[in-house]
């Protein structure tokens, strides 16, 4: 990043196009009046953990070692990010390798990403973990609110909450369409194949909570059956395309749906 702010100037995250003045530092967010137009719709992936981070291991319920979940998350990232750059999205990573990020990082990447966006935006966080089963998706536990120019920063993504939630259902809708090994078995006999299941929940989400766009964290657990035994790993390569399939045709039918209703639905502005 080219730019960085000061401490105090951290208590703010700016919301919508305008360029920022903070003593000598200029912040261009670009897209004022006049200005080149932005693209026209931005999707920021965000690998999480990475570096001393290593998050959870995952992959392992058969006896082997498994990964790191920071070796997982980006391998998704750098997945989902050709599958959609195929599709015609603007798409900006918060990290390419195996580095530290504070979560603060993570959400001035999205913030400055989508500010310039003239069509709408996404954010999306990848987890993975050994717990549960299938995938579970999360919105900021924040209370929707916060309007203006000026948000407080580590509450930013109040203002974002409704779009959030209707981008989590989008999600929630692509998964319904898969189908991975195990995916049949939640409630009956068998492992038959079926969609991945998922669930939706409501998180305090470092990182999230401070981003400037619709956003949720989408964490990717093992498929058990019935007995609660794993069917499928995280690491299954069939599951990782379901995966990253139904995120990149959840994102396109939430950009056609903003083309319909309007940027205001889901942009990036409050
Ligand atoms: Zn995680």
């Amino acid at each position: 990043m080219a730019w960085s702010l000061s401490r105090n100037a951290r208590l703010f995250a700016l919301a919508g196009g305008a360029a920022l003045s903070l003593g000598n530092a200029r912040l261009g967010l670009s897209q004022t009046n006049g200005g080149p137009a932005g693209p026209r719709f931005v999707v920021v992936l965000d690998a999480a953990h990475g570096g001393e981070d290593g998050g959870g291991q995952v992959g392992a319920s058969g006896g082997g070692t498994g990964e790191a979940e920071k070796t997982l998350t980006l391998a998704l990232s750098v997945r989902l990010r050709s599958l959609l750059t195929a599709r015609g999205f603007t798409v900006i990573t918060t990290r390419e390798g195996n580095v530290n990020l504070t979560a603060d990082a993570r959400a001035q990447t999205a913030n400055h990403a989508t500010a310039s966006a003239v069509g709408g935006s996404a954010c999306i966080s990848l987890h993975a973990s050994e717990a549960g089963t299938g995938v579970h998706i999360f919105v900021s536990s924040l209370a929707p609110g916060g309007t203006g120019r000026f948000l407080p920063w580590k509450t930013a993504q109040s203002a974002f909450i409704p779009r959030s939630l209707r981008l989590a259902g989008t999600v929630n809708s692509a998964l319904e369409h898969t189908t991975v090994a195990g995916g049949g078995a939640i409630g009956a006999a068998g492992a038959d194949s079926g969609p991945i299941p998922a669930t939706l929940g409501r998180a305090a989400l470092p990182g999230v909570d401070s981003m400037t766009c619709p956003a949720v964290a989408v964490e990717m657990a093992p498929i058990r059956g019935a007995d609660r035994r794993v069917v499928t790993e995280v690491t299954d390569p069939e599951y990782q395309t379901q995966f990253v399939e139904a995120l990149a045709s959840a994102l396109l039918a939430w950009k056609t749906d903003l083309e319909t209703d309007g940027p205001r639905a889901g942009g990036s502005q409050p």
